[in-house]
């Protein structure tokens, strides 16, 4: 299968997003590879693709537990044989599943970094086929970044161990150019193809909110809102007291702070992703292990420090690509939390950059342009223009005439200026306050008396970012301010809209947005059929669909399980699994629809009637795939390359001489021919398949039914 094929097959996409088509050329050619893309963006096809692709296995190293265990389930829910290897598997479990790696039974394996250096894994290692290594979350190994993981240095010392050097891929979101320098040189990429795609999440919806009663702004958020959602709090004091008053009104939300127990932590993320609670009011401890990816909104209930973290944090919505919201309740309160937190630090040269970071925070709190548009160019990225999906572009707010306070700043700068001072916002604004020593005489001193500090701070960054004022730290006037003096120019600025309007805009905006014109009870009629699904399974919902499938089913509406194939999402495994249910939930929508077609009976006959044989030699696994197009339309278990490679040395035509598979004299009496492939790791010999040969493994493949 080409990857474009494994993708369709496995995963059930139809093509390939910006930069994982790159990504995957290079590393299925034995290139190494790094990729810096946002979250959602589809970094784990990157490496899961060529996985399928390649001859032997895919390490994968991911730095937790949680993560792992559901990429594993993700999976093997999509016919990918993979398994983890982390503390939490018994000795018995670990056993199987170095047995069966042995074996060669997994395509994937996903390692926390703490176990490479084992003696075990190390034995592991030292027999497995490894093709390919992958390093989740890439930026874990820079001591620069915030989630630095000094386990994670051990994977260069890992992959100098084994006997091939296989291709080494690296993956991560948040890669400033330091950071990004620090994975290149740390793991020893070679000649790696980088790429970095936009960091631009179009389905999320930014908003900045200002509410008098934050409380009260949440709960009036959360009565139309009935997706999955994430409350961040700055303490845990904070996260406490939320998530108390949520529960008191009702709401099912857990809390999530890292002086809980382990116990309670691990209780109410797995709550979380199962679905079986909505909310979580957390700290900024929750988040990194999280994939779910039907998150509809993330809210700070506080402003964080700086612009790295909110993104990241408000990123964990709409991983789907299903739109999303990320809103901030902001406080000027908040800046001196903020600011509390930052002082406690012992190095000067921090606290000095974490106050500059905080500032471009709150700058992005206070601005009347495009949202997205800052975020964007806080990460170096140009835009094209304002991006129309935030709430200052959507216009959540009211905008005020503030025209005569500016007149009131700008002649006070216009005369300080004359005298020949300029100073620092603090001091200036003094005097506007009456609140100085000096300048008494000033007629501009204590104009401005009683006015909140935070609205002359607003007031003076809008007319600075319109240009009537120049600040490289010390504030003067420009000649443009003339405009507004004479009164020929009127300056507004922005409060928040009443609620409900807004509401019912976004709501109206979110019902225009692709995949959403869906019909709202067909939708939710699918999404309790996965939870039914998912408890029956024991894994969290969106490892059976993800909503954004859910969606492209609504939209589609197949009828025959074939067509179930088109929708987004659905693979060959995941269409047989779980396609008949969703198709008689979507007949039962559909009362004209007609019956649903019953298989005829599987008979011999009938597969050596439909089964393809191909002139072309084949590869075992194309040759399985052939079958399998039978076996499928009877709704038999299908057989894999694996399965067939085991029967076809069970009856003497393969060998397997150190875990290469060969022909046997029977097997090349058959027409079983050899060739030589080139991988990451040198040369290996692939079994190719002629007509009769095919016919061989058909026939073993019904014998074994
Ligand atoms: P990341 O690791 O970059 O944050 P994920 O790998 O978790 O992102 O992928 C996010 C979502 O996007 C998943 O639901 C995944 O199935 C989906 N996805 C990835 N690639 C594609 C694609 N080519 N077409 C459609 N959906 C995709
Ligand atoms: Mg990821």
């Amino acid at each position: 299968m080409t990857p474009t094929e494994i993708l369709k097959q496995y995963f059930g996409y139809d093509a390939f997003r910006a930069g994982q088509a790159e990504l995957v050329d290079a590393l299925t050619s034995g290139r190494d590879a790094l990729g810096v893309m946002p979250t959602g963006a589809g970094k784990s096809l990157c490496y899961q693709v060529p996985a399928m692709f390649l001859p032997g296995v895919t390490l994968v190293i991911s730095p937790l537990i949680s993560l792992m265990r559901d990429q594993v389930q993700a999976l093997r829910a999509n016919g990918v044989p993979a398994a983890f290897i982390n503390s939490s598997l018994t000795e018995a479990q670990w056993r199987r599943v170095m047995s069966n790696a042995l074996g060669e039974q997994y395509k994937i394996i996903y390692i926390a970094p703490e176990r490479l250096l084992s003696p075990s894994m190390r034995e592991l290692a030292q027999n497995l086929r490894i093709s390919l290594v992958a390093v989740d979350e890439a930026h874990c190994i820079s001591q620069w970044g915030q989630d630095f993981r000094p386990s994670y240095l051990d994977i260069p010392k890992f992959v100098a161990g084994l006997p091939v050097r296989p291709a080494l891929a690296s993956f991560t979101a948040t890669a400033t150019p330091r950071v990004r320098e620090d994975i290149l040189a740390a793991l020893g990429l070679r000649d790696p193809l980088t790429k970095v795609t936009g960091f631009d999440r179009p389905n999320l919806y930014f908003e900045i909110k200002q509410p008098k009663d934050k409380y009260a702004a949440l709960t009036q958020y959360l009565k139309e809102e009935d997706g999955s959602g994430i409350i961040y709090c700055s303490t845990r004091k904070e996260v406490e007291s939320v998530a108390e008053r949520l529960q008191t009104d009702g709401y099912a939300a857990a809390r999530y702070h890292a002086g809980l127990p382990d116990s309670e932590r691990s209780r109410a993320q797995d709550d979380f992703l199962y679905d079986r609670i909505k909310i979580i009011v957390a700290t900024n401890a929750f988040g990194m292990g999280i994939d779910k990816s039907n998150v509809r909104f993330v809210i700070h209930y506080h402003m964080p420090q700086n612009v790295e973290s909110y993104y990241q944090e408000a990123g964990r919505a709409g991983r789907d690509g299903l739109p999303a919201d990320c809103v901030l309740f902001y406080a000027r309160k908040d800046i001196n939390t903020a600011l509390f937190l930052i002082n406690q630090s012992e190095n000067p040269d921090e606290i000095t950059r974490n106050k500059q970071l905080l500032n471009q925070m709150e700058r992005y709190c206070e601005t009347d342009g495009c949202l997205r548009r800052y975020i964007l160019h806080y990460f170096g990225e140009q835009t094209a223009g304002d991006c129309g999906n935030c709430g200052n572009c959507t216009g959540s707010f009211d905008e005020t005439d503030v025209t005569v306070d500016a007149q009131k700043i700008l002649s006070h700068l216009w005369r300080l200026n004359k005298a020949g001072k300029r100073f620092m916002f603090t001091h200036t604004v003094d005097i506007l306050l009456g609140k100085s020593e000096d300048f008494t005489d000033l007629s501009t001193f204590g104009i401005m008396k009683g006015v909140p500090r935070h609205y002359i701070r607003r007031l003076t960054n809008r007319l600075t970012a319109l240009g009537y004022i120049y600040d490289d730290g010390y504030l003067s006037v420009t000649p443009k301010a003339n405009e507004v003096l004479s009164g020929s120019v009127s300056i507004t600025i922005r409060g928040n809209k009443p609620e409900s309007s807004v509401r019912a805009e976004r709501a109206k905006k979110r019902a225009e947005a692709p995949g959403y014109a869906v019909s709202e009870s067909l939708f939710a009629k699918l999404k309790e059929l996965r939870l039914e699904i998912a408890h029956e399974e024991k894994v969290p919902a969106f490892v059976v669909f993800s909503d954004a499938t859910l969606v492209d089913m609504c939209v589609k509406r197949p009828g025959a399980e074939e067509e179930m194939l088109s929708v987004s999402g659905v693979g060959q495994v995941k269409k047989e699994r779980y396609g008949r249910r969703f198709l008689q939930l979507l007949r039962e929508e559909k009362p004209d629809a007609e019956p649903p077609e019953t298989p005829p009976e599987f008979t011999a006959a009938l597969f050596w009637a439909q089964v393809e044989i191909e002139d072309r030699p084949l590869q075992i696994s194309r040759a399985a795939d052939n079958i399998n197009t039978v076996l499928i339309r009877y709704g038999k278990a299908k057989t894999s390359g694996m399965k067939l490679n085991a029967l076809l040395i069970e009856a003497g035509y393969l060998e397997n001489a150190d875990g290469v598979k060969l022909p046997t004299e029977r097997g090349l009496a058959l027409g079983v021919t050899t060739v030589e492939r080139q991988s990451a790791h040198g040369n290996y010999t692939q079994c190719l398949f002629d007509a009769g040969a095919q016919r061989v493994c058909a026939e073993l493949a019904l014998a074994a039914l």
